[in-house]
């Protein structure tokens, strides 16, 4: 090829390379688009997209006329085609059938990374990380979600410590997403009864590597500015909101796959958002000349359901009123009586006084349904055994698959750069993405020989100073906003050797985010300990209509200003993935205190894993299966008090007694070259046990074998 046509498909190549999704998880990507403008890639989030907007044309070209350059380039693009262009993948040889009728999955959010905040919380992280799985393993499967253009809420806290939200304008131009075009060229637009009215949607694909992720959009001219806004926020406004954003997205997403001629095998929805999926499927039936209970049968054979909560908030209740108002099309599409349709979704059926829950209309229009832990999938058994009467709760088909992340993805860079170098530069990097999720990998972290205790000891201390350091300049952004502030304290807040403990997630009020207060004045004294200290950082969000759980955020900040925590505690505003890499990253511990049984599964502590930063939760979701005694610490026992006031009172004491008298002990007994081999066993205990475990490569495999393509 001659240079100027080099070039020219090098920078095509880079192009397509940013609006792939792909570059997220690969270090080298993300490494050139770095390069190309470091204040770009940090003040636009790390958004590939956006830093190429930045550059002119002629800069681009000039750069690449750097010989190193260039060749990092477009060896970074060759591993992309090689990527897009394996034959050789694991669903060839094991779920072939899944590459013509791929799995439809359907999920209210996917959070992929933070230049798309399209994600409320866990559900979302997962939906994105399945999906980047599912491409790594060369899976058929599109997922369906909608384009929310002020995605999730961006939290601010104010000068009374109050949480405020603020939205910002998400821009597909700049971001990682294309518009979905039909035969002609122009942006497809689809249409979906909703209410009285035809409602227009257009189309944006997310490239997760090999598999299309396809978000919903009613920003069009042609719409009611109502249903305009239906796209507008993750979850907005009330139940009318709600319930019209579900019918987008399982109606809609039907009619968005049979637009495109994708004929799925399976539907599987992720959470009960999308169960009206089922409707429009029996709808397709029916039309074609098949009655109610022949169409329910057929459309059961499609269709997978995972629930993920046992929070009664969380499952979607619908008034028979607003079913009557938003969902009248699908009484009529279906040939019933509005009682029919409305037994759907009802525990008693003949109950009139009983809303419609989208929850049980996905438990009775699936074939198979599944919690994400062992314990969950046993209180789902529990919670639904009235929607199967005659057989023992034992009987309630409801399984389980653990969650997992996407390990690849979720692992911060240096530590990704750091398991590279052990490994030797000679592997190729796809190879070593693939070679990440492998036990055997992990197994080797058992062995000092691969790599010392000196080694992890000195990655731990670098992770933690980033965070430290991370923490210190959000915290100044963050307050010189109220009052002016004093640079020099700054510097000078958490200390970078001390034990470092984390706790950020959603501030819901079972996860308890205050627990580890109740015990104050002793812990103040674990605080402030001269010799073995030990500092928090918090970050969450509270959901913009949930006052109390507003109130538990004020109350840390509080602590962290006004008590003698002060400079020992933070709260990290705004908490979104960067900050949650951050935080699994620099932590030494990963702190869980849900109320059990409530946390279904639980995904943060497993982000921690990678980076060697230990679990200190409650046997609950995933880490009732995942610890063994020696990977990381139990707050008390596989057991609890149905007595709420009980319970918290003996976690709160247990998690004290854990605290002081096994974490702080075993993180600071150091021997005479200061390391901590103790602390470092148990780092290696929890690569070895659980990495590869609470892998979403082992999650998406467990769904295919035993749900998308049973053996
Ligand atoms: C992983 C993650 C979660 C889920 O955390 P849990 O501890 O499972 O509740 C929520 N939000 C973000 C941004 C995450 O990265």
């Amino acid at each position: 090829m001659d240079p100027h046509n080099q070039l020219e498909t090098t920078v095509t190549g880079l192009n397509q390379l940013a609006r792939n999704l792909w570059w997220t998880w690969n270090q080298e990507a993300q490494d050139v688009f770095e390069e190309l403008s470091p204040r770009a890639w940090r003040n636009l989030y790390h958004n590939a997209v956006a830093v190429l907007r930045e550059l002119s044309g002629e800069e681009l070209r000039v750069r690449l006329l750097d010989g190193e350059f260039n060749g990092r380039v477009r060896a970074v693009l060759r591993q992309f085609d090689a990527y897009l262009g394996a034959t050789d993948t694991w669903a060839a040889a094991h779920a072939p059938r899944l590459a013509k009728r791929p799995v439809a999955y359907f999920s209210a959010e996917f959070g992929f990374h933070e230049t798309l905040p399209i994600a409320a919380g866990g559900l979302g992280i997962l939906a994105g990380d399945h999906a980047k799985s599912a491409s790594d393993l060369g899976l058929g499967f599109v997922g369906i979600s909608l384009f929310y253009r002020e995605g999730y809420f961006q939290q601010a806290i104010d000068a009374e410590s109050w949480q405020t939200e603020y939205y910002s304008h998400l821009d597909p131009k700049n971001l990682p997403l294309e518009p979905v075009l039909g035969a002609d060229g122009q942006p497809l637009v689809c249409t979906v009864e909703i209410a009285a009215d035809p409602v227009s949607f257009r189309v944006w694909a997310a490239n997760v590597g090999r598999c299309p992720v396809y978000l919903l959009d009613t920003n069009l001219p042609t719409n009611h500015l109502h249903f305009r806004d239906l796209t507008r926020h993750v979850y907005g406004g009330d139940d009318s909101t709600r319930i019209m954003q579900e019918i987008l997205l399982g109606a809609g997403g039907v009619r968005l796959l049979r637009r495109l001629g994708v004929e799925p095998s399976v539907y599987h929805m992720n959470e009960g958002h999308a169960a009206f999926l089922t409707l429009e499927l029996m709808h397709e039936r029916i039309a074609d000349g098949a009655g109610f209970d022949g169409a329910l049968a057929a459309v059961k054979q499609q269709c997978l359901f995972t629930t993920h909560t046992p929070v009664p908030a969380g499952h979607d209740r619908f008034s028979r009123e607003l079913m009557d108002y938003a969902a009248r099309h699908f009484y009529k599409q279906l040939g019933v009586g509005k009682e029919e349709l409305m037994a759907l979704g009802r525990v008693q059926p003949d109950d009139t006084g009983e809303p419609f829950c989208m929850t049980v209309l996905a438990l009775k229009a699936a074939c198979a349904a599944n919690g994400v832990s062992e314990l969950h999938g046993r209180v789902s058994r529990e919670m639904w055994h009235s929607l199967y009467l005659g057989g023992t709760v034992d009987e309630v088909p409801i399984g389980h698959v653990t969650n997992g992340i996407h390990l690849a993805g979720w692992m911060k860079g240096p530590v990704r750069k750091f398991w590279r170098r052990k490994l030797g530069q000679a592997e190729s990097a796809v190879d070593w993405a693939e070679e990440l999720s492998k036990p055997e990998f992990w197994a080797r972290m058992e062995d000092a020989s691969f790599v010392s205790d000196e080694e992890l000891w000195a990655l731990r201390y670098r992770l933690r100073r980033e965070l430290i350091e991370f923490a210190r300049r959000r915290l100044q952004d963050q307050e010189h906003r109220s009052k002016p502030s004093d640079f020099i304290a700054f510097d000078h807040l958490l200390n970078p050797d001390a034990l470092t403990i984390g706790f950020a997630r959603r501030f819901a009020t079972y996860k308890r985010a205050p627990l580890i207060f109740d015990h104050f004045d002793q812990l103040v004294g674990l605080v402030r300990d001269a010799l073995w200290p030990v500092q928090f950082v918090f970050a969450g969000k509270a959901h913009p209509r949930d006052d109390e759980g507003k109130r538990l955020i004020q109350k840390i900040i509080h602590l962290s200003h006004h008590s003698e925590l002060s400079g020992h505690l933070v709260f990290l505003e705004n908490y979104d993935v960067h900050v949650a890499r951050q935080m699994v990253s620099g932590c030494d511990v990963w702190l869980n205190n849900p109320r059990r049984p409530l946390e279904a599964s639980g995904t943060s502590g497993m982000k921690a894993i990678c980076h060697g930063c230990l679990n200190l939760s409650i046997l609950d979701g995933w880490w009732r299966e995942g610890y063994d005694g020696t990977n990381g610490f139990a707050i008390g026992v596989d057991a609890h008090s149905e007595d709420v006031v009980e319970q918290d009172r003996l976690d709160s004491e247990n998690l004290y007694k854990v605290l002081s008298g096994e974490v702080i002990p075993c993180f600071y007994e150091r021997d005479e070259s200061g390391i901590p081999r103790a602390w470092i066993a148990k780092i290696r205990r929890a690569m070895v046990t659980l990495a590869a475990r609470y892998d979403t490569t082992r999650m998406v495999r467990e769904y295919t074998q035993k749900y998308y393509q049973p053996e």
